[in-house]
């Protein structure tokens, strides 16, 4: 069985700041990279002996190069790097039986949640799709799910775990950290999170017959509140966006493909507005 990983950095053990993410940072980031690295050898190791024969990694954080390669297991392929159209979930297709969400993060929003935030802080405000409030885990899944491919394990802070189990209740959570706010943490040592990731990705394989690709219903609505109302300005002229508010844009498309392109179109071109 193929597997597919998106990993992100925020959710991983230990991590309880930017600066820690930051691949500008030269004192911090390598070391947390390590870490990040680790925990995903640590998903691929325990999916694999679960019966998992072929994996391809995502990195999805910031850069989308923070991962390793020799902390990897030779054989796993990676895609690396950014900007990918389909960003978190570049490289994912029907061909895969099941995906991991590891360093996972909560929504923007979200109370107690460790760097919580979705897609880009800057720009992103909130997220809806059909009216529910999406975190990255949830806009990803729907892709997943819009190819039949199944999340069967999220590893992350507490607010991240709890967010998507409420949404898809048979994925496997690894809590490897419990938030105090956005920039605290009690945390379980990096080696006891890796034991953990390690047990819950065997685990999440070993109940694969009881988990389900999460879709949404169509019609299919997306609705981004923005940060800023000039975000909203730049996005509002592409043919298909709709202006609701000052901060908020609509778009509608049946095929959740293209719905999630659009976000990745609004997120980028909201983010240009930025620039001063
Ligand atoms: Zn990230």
């Amino acid at each position: 069985m193929k597997l597919y990983i998106s990993a992100d950095m925020e959710g991983t053990a230990a991590v309880c700041s930017w600066e820690q993410c930051d691949p500008d940072n030269l004192t911090e980031y390598p070391y947390y990279r390590h870490l990040m690295s680790l925990e995903v050898r640590a998903a691929i190791d325990g999916a694999r002996q679960a019966g998992v024969t072929d994996v391809l990694v995502n990195d999805s954080h910031s850069s989308m190069r923070n991962i390793l390669w020799n902390e990897l297991p030779h054989d796993v392929r990676m895609v690396y790097g950014n900007r990918k159209p389909f960003s978190m979930t570049q490289g994912l297709t029907p061909e895969f039986g099941a995906a991991f969400f590891t360093g996972y993060h909560a929504p923007a929003g979200e109370r107690d949640g460790t760097l919580e935030h979705t897609y880009t802080p800057s720009t992103i405000y909130n997220v809806r799709v059909n009216g529910t409030r999406c975190s990255e885990a949830t806009l990803n899944a729907a892709l997943a799910g819009a190819y039949g491919v199944p999340v069967v394990l999220i590893t992350g802070d507490q607010a991240a775990v709890n967010s998507v189990k409420s949404q898809m209740p048979w994925v496997t959570g690894v809590v490897v950290k419990e938030s105090i706010g956005k920039f605290a943490t009690d945390s379980m040592s990096p080696e006891a999170a890796r034991a953990a990731i390690h047990k819950g990705a065997a685990d999440a394989i070993g109940r694969l017959k009881d988990a389900r690709p999460f879709t949404f219903e169509p019609p299919l609505t997306l609705e981004i509140d923005f940060v800023l109302t000039e975000q909203a300005d730049f996005v509002e002229l592409v043919p298909g966006f709709e202006r609701v508010d000052g901060r908020t844009v609509r778009f509608k498309n049946d095929d959740y493909p293209s719905l999630f392109r659009a976000f990745v179109a609004a997120f980028r071109l909201g983010s240009a507005a930025n620039i001063r």
